[in-house]
């Protein structure tokens, strides 16, 4: 996925520099800085907001710094707001330390930390607490790997008693289903592995309220059917899911803000 764009039709503008634009230079108009890209081939301008933030504008030979300065200054609102959108979609994946109290969640209910020193279990569920070993809370690093050991565990057992409805539901085979760290997606389906293809769901997925887990699982079962999200695979989700729209825009919401294992560092406290 690139940036964003808008592009300008040719006109005449009233600046003041004549010189022509050159590839590769930096235009500054009004304090942004805009790489400035030339090509032959354009006749208008255009603008992109780059992922990571900066601007580029494209535009045609011999295109006047002063056309490029009108063009820019006209697009300070489009850029504000294309702008604005990025920080808002930007990830906040929070950091966590493994004290007293802090909190986590677990199928979208808040559970507080409990540190507690008699053995067992390093990682459980105790009437509304989350029960984490003293012995373990000491090493973050290990705390963690028990914490995400503790999610894929219960997040496979929540899974494997919804997978069997919701391939009923869509009408397709049941496929095998693993729940581990599936890097920047929340889930993935993958065909020929194992008699009828293998489910893989993040295990940060399930500390989002279970309507919006039951989304990622029926997103996947509906790959089985349908590979890629062309207006087919809506429908067949839609099917399933009337509201999958909403819920993909609350986990878009909700799932730049999941916890994904990241911790204090030693010496922070
Ligand atoms: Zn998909």
């Amino acid at each position: 996925m690139g940036g964003v764009s808008a592009s300008d039709p040719p006109s005449s503008d009233n600046g003041s520099d004549r010189s022509p634009l050159v590839d590769g230079q930096t235009l500054v108009t009004d304090g942004r800085e805009f790489a400035v890209s030339v090509s032959a081939r354009r006749k208008r301008l255009g603008l992109t907001v780059e992922r990571d933030g900066s601007l580029t504008m494209r535009v045609p030979q011999d295109c006047e710094i002063r056309r490029a300065e009108a063009f820019a200054r006209k697009s300070r609102s489009w850029i504000e707001a294309k702008l604005r959108l990025r920080e808002q979609h930007r990830p906040a994946h929070p950091v966590r330390a493994f004290r007293e109290g802090e909190t986590f969640r677990y199928l979208g209910r808040e559970y507080r930390l409990l540190l507690v020193d008699e053995g067992g279990a390093p990682v459980r569920l105790v009437s509304g607490r989350l029960v984490l070993d003293k012995a373990v809370a000491v090493e973050p690093r290990l705390a963690r790997r028990e914490l995400v050991a503790w999610y894929r565990k219960s997040g496979l057992r929540w899974a494997q008693g919804r997978l069997q409805p919701w391939a009923a539901r869509m009408e397709v085979p049941e496929p095998a289903v693993t729940v581990r760290d599936v890097g920047n997606r929340w889930g993935t389906y993958r065909q020929g592995e194992g008699e009828n293809g293998r489910v893989a769901l993040h295990w940060a997925v399930f500390q989002l309220p279970s309507h919006l887990v039951d989304y990622v699982i029926a997103h996947e079962l509906a790959h089985i059917k349908i590979a890629g999200h062309g207006p087919d695979y809506w429908m067949l989700l839609r099917r399933a899911i009337p509201d999958c729209e909403s819920r993909k825009e609350e986990l878009d919401d909700l799932g730049r803000r999941l916890w994904l294992g990241k911790i204090v560092s030693a010496g922070d406290g």
